[in-house]
């Protein structure tokens, strides 16, 4: 009887670590927008992405070494809930110029915005921020909208992952 009633503690606690339907969903949407960033703004052949600060070209994901590789910065901040899931709020940069140089855009963020805005526009930054800045940037997203970002982001990844797909025939 014991032993039964330690197991069904054990049981519970473990129920208790899984994770909520919103922090599973808020997963597969970062990921979804990470990998989106990549192919949107950087692809240059399956795998192989552009950093848009540098210009070089990096492999991404696995066998790509540790610290090298491409990584989809935030251009607000992942923290701001308006963008953290907005295709224009995002740049893929190879980690030097992500967070490891002293110019990186998580190290000197004005030197970065520069930058990115030379190449965006004036309108673009205007518009992210603007977006942004409603409500201090705490939107409370509900779960059938954080269901329906997902099927969209899916649906876009997919144009273009068929789309970037080297042509066979
Ligand atoms: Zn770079």
């Amino acid at each position: 009887m014991m032993g039964f009633i330690i197991m069904a503690m054990h049981k519970k606690n473990k129920k208790k670590k899984e994770k909520t339907p919103r922090q599973k969903l808020r997963i597969v949407l970062d990921n979804l927008w990470r990998d989106l960033i990549k192919e949107i703004y950087g692809f240059v052949s399956p795998g192989y992405y552009r950093c848009e600060k540098c210009g070089k070209i990096f492999r991404s994901g696995k066998g790509s070494g540790k610290g090298k590789g491409i990584n989809s910065h935030h251009v607000v901040g992942k923290s701001n809930w308006n963008v953290r899931w907005d295709l224009r709020d995002g740049s893929p940069l190879c980690s030097g110029d992500h967070t490891l140089n002293k110019d990186s855009a998580h190290q000197d963020r004005s030197a970065f915005l520069k930058k990115i805005i030379e190449k965006r526009g004036q309108e673009w930054y205007d518009k992210l921020y603007k977006r942004a800045g409603r409500e201090g940037g705490s939107k409370k997203w509900t779960l059938k909208q954080m269901e329906r970002r997902k099927e969209q982001f899916k649906k876009i990844l997919k144009k273009l992952q068929t789309k970037h797909l080297p042509i066979t025939s």
